[in-house]
């Protein structure tokens, strides 16, 4: 299929509001895409290039983009950053460049959907020097062939955001009512294979090809996570629930095949060569192919350290053996997801606990199982004692739910509220800051969209400020006045004092003192709190 069709499709779509109307327009165009293109598109629409555990990434600035565009219209870098500027879109500022540059030139040659993948695909693969001349020159192929309205979809693509509205939500309904199979089906699939394109290839084959996924070694898959809550409400709602200690370190997911084994972050990226130590120890203790989940923690003299030693290590390229000496990890598996071919997310936890202790005798979260508050009462102080978080309460009748942040996981936990969210922008601080970002604009995910909720400045010390800009400075999309937008890429973690309604931000919702926590590297825009948490924290206020 031709990139126009395409981009008049997200054209029709990003002027739809109307949740019903945009999954019934999405839902009649997929039948029309072949088996190559119907993955790529699926993706595409949400604005995504590969599926999330895909280890391939884009790895294109906004810098790279504007050299690609001032090259192809003619233009200085300067002109085209101006244009996005005056815009504060790139897609349209972009488009518009291309269109006065189009009356004097003409047309190359057609872009095909699965010709733009390819050559994403070409990009993501080409690495070390050279490079980058190689991306933009790939780039600069792409505009150059590209008519005005699809120069606006492909210049969103490369910056990681469509804005038509279409989430992982709206894409299910969509494929659920092309290619009529049930919805639990389309949910179920996906969350065995964590690529909706693939589940749509199989939907097309109908409802028994949906049914027949299974999990896959070295393809990871979503982790299951936690909501806040209370113990009385956990065991009201479940009886005897399971109690562990809730670690303060970094999220793992450990696949086994014989002799092969590989660990993925919570962003399910493959990690294993940055933890060793770690690897060594899970394939020690195991002899069975698997996939375990659980959480890796730093020690030293038995005491757990903070979460930063951790993230150390998980972000090591180089020099890895003398961290592995400095930062001691330790795992602790706390599910299993996969035991010798057979996928287990089905299964109660109950079961799944039972098949983990036997599958792996070493290294198991210790568990509590009770229904007596007091006594979970008591077992949630002695993690605190021991140097833990909190507590974990689980339901033991609940299946595995990749991806899912649920009520049949709760987390219970001393501090304040505190939220992940993506920065979108910035404003340039004051006096002897003027050359550092000062504040930053925060957003929430809703169906593919990112709405802001507030500004952070209080929290951050100098030192952070100077990292910041050096994490920002390549990001910058637009600027106006004071303000920049930036790609969107990083997640803060914030605290704040409360959540108000507010007509200031286009989420509806105001933070009330915010205040800056940490960076959360291990997250990704998709981990973002979304605008449905904020909402329930709202009504669930002290004071509601
Ligand atoms: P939060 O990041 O605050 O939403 O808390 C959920 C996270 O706690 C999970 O994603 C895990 O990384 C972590 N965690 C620590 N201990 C456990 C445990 N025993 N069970 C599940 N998750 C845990």
């Amino acid at each position: 299929m031709r990139f126009i069709e395409f981009a008049e499709l997200c054209e029709r779509l990003e002027a739809l509001s109307g949740r019903l109307e945009m999954i019934t327009v999405v839902s009649e165009a997929l039948p029309k895409f072949s088996e190559e293109e119907l993955p790529v598109v699926v993706n595409f629409l949400m604005g995504r290039v590969f599926p999330d555990w895909s280890p391939l990434k884009l790895g294109i600035g906004p810098n790279l983009l504007y050299e690609a565009v001032a090259y192809v219209t003619g233009d200085t870098k300067e002109r085209v950053i101006e244009e996005i500027n005056r815009r504060g879109d790139a897609g349209r500022a972009v488009e518009h460049l291309i269109a006065n540059k189009e009356q004097t030139s003409f047309f190359v040659q057609e872009l095909e959907v699965f010709e733009i993948y390819r050559e994403f695909e070409r990009i993501a693969r080409s690495e070390g020097k050279g490079s980058q001349r190689s991306k933009l020159l790939a780039i600069r192929r792409l505009f150059g062939n590209s008519r005005p309205i699809e120069a606006r979809y492909l210049a969103r693509l490369l910056l990681g955001e469509l804005r038509i509205g279409i989430g992982e939500g709206n894409m299910r309904g969509a494929i659920a009512k092309a290619f009529g199979v049930p919805s639990e089906q389309v949910e179920h699939a996906y969350q065995a294979r964590n690529d909706l394109g693939q589940v749509a290839v199989l939907a097309r084959m109908g409802a028994s090809a949906l049914s027949k996924v299974q999990i896959e070694l070295f393809r990871p898959v979503k982790m299951m996570l936690a909501q806040q809550g209370t113990i009385q409400e956990m065991v009201k709602e479940h009886g005897v629930v399971a109690a562990e200690y809730k670690y303060d370190g970094s999220r793992f997911q450990f696949h086994r095949s014989g002799k092969e084994f590989r660990i993925y972050s919570r962003r399910l990226e493959d990690v294993t060569k940055a933890l060793p130590d770690v690897v060594k120890r899970l394939a020690a203790a195991t002899t069975t192919d698997l996939i375990l989940d659980g959480e890796v923690i730093a020690v030293r003299e038995g005491r757990p350290r903070p979460f930063q030693f951790v993230l150390q290590r998980f972000r090591r390229k180089h020099e890895v053996s003398s961290y592995v000496e400095e930062i001691e990890l330790v795992p602790y598996v706390f599910d299993i997801l996969f035991l010798e071919g057979e996928t287990l997310i089905d299964l109660p936890f109950s079961e799944r606990r039972r098949r983990l202790e036997q599958a792996i005798p070493a290294y198991v979260a210790p568990q509590l199982q009770s229904s007596d508050p007091e006594e979970l009462e008591e077992f949630y102080h002695r993690a605190l004692d021991a140097g833990h978080e909190g507590i974990m309460l689980k339901d033991l009748e609940s299946t595995y739910m990749p991806g899912v942040r649920g009520k049949r996981w709760v987390k219970i936990k001393p501090e304040v509220d505190t939220l992940d969210l993506v920065v979108i922008g910035a404003e340039w601080g004051e006096g002897r800051r003027a050359h550092l970002f000062g504040s930053f604009l925060l957003a929430c995910r809703s169906e593919g969209k990112l709405l802001p909720v507030g500004k952070v400045a209080t929290g951050i010390s100098d030192e952070d400020l100077a990292d910041l800009y050096a994490l920002f400075k390549d990001l910058v999309v637009s600027e106006a006045g004071k303000e920049v937008a930036f790609k969107p890429e990083v997640v803060f973690e914030v605290g704040y004092s409360e959540i108000q309604k507010s007509p200031n931000y286009e989420s509806g919702y105001a933070l009330r003192f915010p205040r800056f926590i940490r960076l959360r590297a291990d997250k990704g825009v998709e981990d973002a709190d979304s605008l449905e948490t904020i909402s329930l924290r709202f009504q669930q206020r002290p004071s509601a």
